[in-house]
């Protein structure tokens, strides 16, 4: 581990020990208290004897990110303790559940827009973003995918979640609320958590403004005519002055964008990768199919194409169409 980071825990570890000191003078008799305190002081024997962050039944390297997030740790994880396992397993669930809590009703109607969505994680969390938000007599759309993967990237996902709603109810123009996202996405700290973030506002005359920051190619379908909405900008919290432009597309009744995470295009199969241009193709031959025929129609191609091959992503799908 860094020299910084072992810095770092030193430091959070004397933090700890003279606020337990603190405690104990006044309670002296607190069994759990001094418990606590002794698991302190070995953590800082084990810093000082140089075994610090290594797993005592393997002695390989502990997760640097689990040490970080608690110093006192002593097994990897392939080594918890059944009692650590359970806590970690009910950790897991309750974040897997609010996760879930944050998804749009499936199968959302509003404003002139039909739409549907698939949000599958490989794992109980997931750093893909997908969101659905009518706002003012506006359909607003958001689908994103977090560098990284669990639960550090599942809360970039509910921070952008929680970003995008509020700044929408204040009313400000999506370039405006992107602009913003980005500077409190670089000012956060979090090294190397940008997003690839598609969104966009959907009018119920069918006007369309869409914003592309870094993520895979929007697919438009207008008049049984396939349209690529390329990125226009970087992904979100990685450069702080990055500036974003938007497209704007007039969609007829019928008319359909369809929304994906890398799960599908760089999905595995015997014959290679998935690839943009499958998905492309397949959803151009939807011309007659609605929001959720495409998604289904989608979900069954993939299947027949990774066959036995396991998902190695997060999958997230979305297709919104404009209806009368
Ligand atoms: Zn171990």
């Amino acid at each position: 581990m860094a020299t910084a980071q072992m810095d770092f825990l030193q430091n959070q570890l004397q933090v700890r020990k003279q606020r337990l000191e603190m405690v104990i003078t006044e309670t002296p008799d607190d069994t759990g208290l001094n418990a606590l305190l002794r698991e302190v002081d070995s953590a800082l024997e084990r810093l000082a004897a140089g075994t610090y962050g290594l797993c005592e039944t393997c002695h390989d390297t502990i997760e640097r990110d689990r040490l970080l997030a608690d110093p006192l740790i002593r097994y990897c994880l392939d080594h918890l303790t059944r009692q650590e396992r359970a806590t970690l397993q009910r950790d897991l669930d309750l974040a897997s559940e609010v996760q879930r809590g944050l998804l749009p009703p499936p199968g959302l109607k509003v404003d002139g827009w039909e739409t549907s969505y698939h949000y599958a994680p490989l794992g109980p969390v997931s750093g893909d973003y997908c969101d659905l938000y009518p706002s003012g007599g506006q359909l607003y759309f958001m689908l994103g995918d977090v560098a990284g993967k669990g639960v550090a990237a599942s809360m970039r996902m509910t921070q952008l979640h929680a970003l995008f709603r509020s700044l929408i109810g204040m009313g400000l123009p999506l370039e405006e609320i992107v602009a913003h996202i980005n500077r409190l996405l670089c000012d956060s700290g979090l090294a190397g958590q940008y997003a690839t973030l598609v969104c966009g506002r959907a009018r119920r005359g069918g006007e369309v403004e869409i914003f592309n920051a870094g993520h895979l190619p929007v697919i438009a379908l207008q008049r049984g005519r396939v349209q690529l909405l390329e990125s226009t900008g970087f992904p979100l919290g990685m450069f702080r002055d990055a500036l974003f432009s938007a497209a704007h597309l007039e969609l007829s009744c019928g008319d359909m964008l369809f929304l994906y995470t890398d799960g599908l295009s760089e999905a595995r199969g015997e014959s290679g990768e998935y690839g943009v241009e499958r998905v492309t193709s397949l959803v151009s031959g939807q011309t007659t199919g609605c929001a959720a025929g495409v998604i289904s129609a989608c979900l069954e191609d993939l299947r027949g194409f990774a066959g036995a091959t396991p998902g190695m992503d997060d999958l997230t799908l979305l297709a919104i169409q404009h209806a009368a």
